[in-house]
């Protein structure tokens, strides 16, 4: 039989009621013993103010899933660390691509998982896709084009932290995007150009360009953008000798030369609780920084273009 880890989550918010609590509460590897939030409390369980408070009268927990803004992510990963707890990270995994770095290392010392989770990687067209372009029947990658384009009105109503400094701005949908296209490429990408679109009165961009080299010299070129609705887009199209690969809605969607694949039930955060509860049980980490180096880049060589106050 699995062994069952008592699990403590951080930051009761839209994602961790929206995904996480449900998802726990289907996975007999894991038990929800208690939660940390300064405003909100769950239902059957002991609740505390913060994560210091939940560590210091929990010391019996095994795990924690930190379901916070990423502003908040290296303080309180830190403390679990230093508690010698297992750690689940929502993504981004950090607000810096450094701390993430730091983290693990500080995991890997301590001989605790690190779990830097990404969702729209378990997305049903995600595997499928990303065996077809390994296999020999795709050929050669001739160029890939992203469009994540939704209206963060309707996604993000009254969150600030997205446009405070490492919210991430439209990065926060579009590093899934990064996500999926790390993991489906047979190759490496680097960054060489972009354009962050930022309004006069938020710390982070509304729209982005970015410009990437696949190792094999195929262009890779993705558009994030959060000025779009009610007609809204999460596509990934992959042209190869073999044909397109196109993946829609987020993952939900695939199609290969023209031809619609028939994928698996959508289980995307179930899915990362039983990666969580094999990588403790196999006493591994899994961080994967690629998609937020990728964002940290466009920080780092972008074109900064101001637009029109957001009114936020
Ligand atoms: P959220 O609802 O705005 O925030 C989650 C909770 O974190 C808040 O309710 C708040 O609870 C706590 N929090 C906020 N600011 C904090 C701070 N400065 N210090 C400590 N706690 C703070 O955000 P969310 O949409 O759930 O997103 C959280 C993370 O999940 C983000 O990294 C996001 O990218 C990721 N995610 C979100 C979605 C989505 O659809 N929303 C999907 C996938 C992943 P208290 O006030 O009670 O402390």
């Amino acid at each position: 039989m699995k062994p069952i880890y008592k699990l403590g989550v951080v930051g009761i918010g839209k994602i961790a009621r929206d995904q996480h609590l449900p998802a726990i509460a289907a996975q007999p590897g894991f038990e929800l013993v208690a939660c940390a939030s300064r405003n909100a409390s769950v239902e059957g369980v002991r609740n505390y103010q913060d994560i210091d408070a939940l560590l210091a009268a929990e010391p019996s927990l095994d795990a924690i899933s930190l379901c916070a803004p990423p502003q908040v992510r290296y303080a309180q990963a830190l403390a679990a660390l230093e508690a010698g707890k297992h750690v689940m990270l929502e993504k981004p995994p950090g607000a810096s691509v450094s701390e993430v770095e730091a983290l693990h290392d500080i995991a890997r010392s301590r001989g605790c998982t690190l779990f830097a989770s990404w969702h729209s990687r378990a997305a049903s067209a995600v595997e499928p896709a990303r065996a077809w372009l390994a296999s020999k029947d795709a050929g050669a990658i001739r160029a890939v084009e992203v469009r994540w384009k939704e209206d963060v009105r309707r996604w993000h109503p009254g969150q600030q932290w997205i446009w405070e400094p490492g919210g991430l701005g439209v990065f926060d949908p579009g590093i899934n995007a990064l996500s999926i296209v790390t993991r489906i490429l047979p190759h490496e990408i680097a960054l060489r150009a972009a354009t962050l679109t930022t309004p006069s009165d938020t710390s982070t961009p509304i729209a982005a360009e970015l410009d990437c080299i696949a190792t094999n010299g195929a262009p890779v070129r993705a558009v994030f953008d959060w000025r779009h609705g009610p007609v809204e887009e999460w596509a990934i199209d992959v042209d190869t000798d073999a044909g397109r690969l196109s993946i829609r809605e987020g993952g939900k969607r695939l199609s290969i030369a023209g031809k619609d694949i028939a994928l698996g039930p959508e289980r995307e955060y179930p899915a990362l609780y039983e990666r969580f509860h094999e990588l403790i049980e196999t006493k591994q980490t899994d961080v994967d920084v690629r998609p937020l180096r990728l964002v940290a880049d466009a920080f780092l060589t972008g074109r900064l273009v101001e637009t029109e106050a957001f009114g936020r």
